[in-house]
């Protein structure tokens, strides 16, 4: 039955209403290939196989009395760092090993109201910091394309077990490009959408004005159902806009007359892997051909977007993760006083990394360096929002590369953590802007490692970016291209 696990939402969905397949067998399939194949790729942190082949039942019920909806019994999987009630969610962490959340998020408790299956939770660079997945504190996720390589991160669970068939498709964050690069790396859809279009209720905070909850997808058009399914406003997070939610499958349509891409010049970045850019440049060449007007244009703060990003990324972070005391959540180390339970809970329980970013915001947020350093890269922030607005101006979408080089090898870029931060420097900018952006593939390297083209909106703009990225998609075949495992 392995062809089972082959199937976009789109096909199973279309083989599930048609009777010739049930959600308890496609469910099946898949635990069976991530029982034969995960071993190698490592892309779960937990397996939920008797609580998934109890939804797939109760989802093929539901459809043999007359119910179909596109999720109806289709397996997915989910990053460690949403809530799932009674299921362990680790973050990564160690420090929130054993944990099992009182409630599930927003964006997981939609898809399971459409019937959605959980096959399990997906591994992740510790509090989604890092870009590689490699800050895991569990195990290292292996790139299907090449297992020497990282899958990128730090959603690099989620997309490859899209892309190794362990899963039809699943939900990652993005702070900072954690959707989108590991999507390019990995040779899958990644959709990181505008700030506020979907409910961060449950998704435990890294830097709360900048996480976004998105889908990763085999196809443009599972990116656009995952959207309808997850996105709204939500009364339990105040920041989740009451913006209609469209039908984002309407929008899909295979030309793009009419459309203006832009393309920004100082995304084409000294350093970028010669096959990227060529990749991306075709690409571009290709949405002219649809119909797309490009142009040129400029975001000439691009250069201060990492510098911002990691001034308010850790500010935020060392706030957030003041929680994880050793009381409230997950293990801890009883010490002699509460502060030294509190000492050695967090100093055991916290990677290298998590540990770095605390330090990092804590001085950055501290009285004498706070207006030198936060406020100053708020004001910066605000000037890459401007733009973006000025450039949307002139143009409808923006086309770019999503990560300056392919997936790199496991171990790499752990002992220096600048390279490591340098993966994300062509997608932060979005995340600070709270705008939308997608990956998609668009061609191979010399080593046949997967190339994404990143294509921008503005915010709540998703619909021009998926009707793009759909009618790209629909005029090559860089997508149908499968990893041998
Ligand atoms: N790689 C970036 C970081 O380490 C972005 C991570 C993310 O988007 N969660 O912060």
């Amino acid at each position: 039955m392995s062809d089972l696990t082959d199937l976009t939402i789109e096909e199973a969905h279309a083989l599930l209403q048609r009777g010739e397949v049930s959600s308890v067998e496609l469910t099946q399939a898949h635990l069976e290939r991530i029982e034969a194949v995960d071993g190698l790729i490592r892309s779960y942190l937990t397996v939920t196989a008797g609580q998934a082949l109890d939804q797939a039942r109760a989802a093929d019920a539901r459809r043999a009395e007359g119910e179909d909806t596109p999720l109806l019994g289709v397996p997915l999987s989910y990053k460690d760092v949403l809530c799932t009630r009674g299921v362990q969610t680790t973050c990564g962490s160690r420090i929130l090993e054993g944990y099992r959340p009182p409630y599930t998020a927003t964006a997981i408790e939609k898809l399971e109201a459409l019937g959605a299956v959980m096959l399990g939770k997906t591994n992740m660079d510790e509090f989604a910091m890092g870009s590689s997945t490699e800050n895991s504190a569990y195990v290292v996720t292996r790139n299907p394309w090449d297992t020497e390589r990282v899958p990128g991160g730090s959603s690099g669970g989620s997309a490859a077990s899209v892309a190794a068939r362990l899963a039809v498709a699943s939900l990652g964050t993005d702070t900072g490009g954690s959707i989108r690069q590991p999507a390019s790396l990995c040779g899958v859809v990644g959709l990181k959408p505008s700030y506020g279009r979907v409910s961060r209720y449950g998704l435990v905070a890294f830097a709360s004005s900048l996480d976004q909850i998105g889908p990763l997808t085999r196809s443009v058009t599972d990116a656009a159902l995952m959207l309808n399914a997850i996105a709204g406003h939500d009364p339990r997070d105040s920041t989740s806009m009451n913006v209609e939610v469209p039908d984002y499958t309407a929008a899909l349509r295979a030309d793009m007359q009419g459309l203006r891409v832009g393309v920004p010049r100082e995304y084409f970045i000294e350093g970028m892997q010669p096959a990227v850019e060529a990749a991306v440049r075709a690409a571009i060449d290709q949405l002219a051909e649809l119909g797309a007007e490009i142009r040129e244009v400029s975001l000439p703060h691009t250069d201060a977007a990492l510098p911002v990003y990691y001034l308010v990324a850790p500010a935020e972070a060392s706030a957030n993760l003041a929680r994880f005391d050793g009381v409230r959540y997950g293990p801890r180390v009883v010490a002699g006083s509460m502060w030294e339970t509190y000492r050695q809970t967090r100093g055991q329980g916290f990677g290298p990394e998590v540990k770095r970013r605390i330090m990092l915001g804590t001085y950055a947020l501290s009285a004498g360096y706070y207006d030198a350093y936060y406020l100053k890269a708020q004001k910066v922030r605000t000037l890459i929002k401007q733009d973006f607005e000025q450039a949307f101006e002139q143009v409808d979408l923006i086309a770019c590369p999503v990560s300056p080089t392919t997936a790199f090898r496991i171990g790499e870029r752990i002992d220096d953590p600048l390279q490591m931060y340098l993966s994300d420097v062509l997608t932060l900018a979005v995340n600070l802007a709270g705008i939308c952006g997608i990956s998609i593939p668009c061609g191979f390297d010399e080593n046949d490692l997967p190339i994404g083209l990143q294509l921008i909106g503005p915010a709540f703009g998703e619909e021009q970016v998926l009707r793009a990225a759909y009618a790209y998609e629909q005029s090559t075949d860089w997508h149908t291209r499968v990893p041998a495992l």
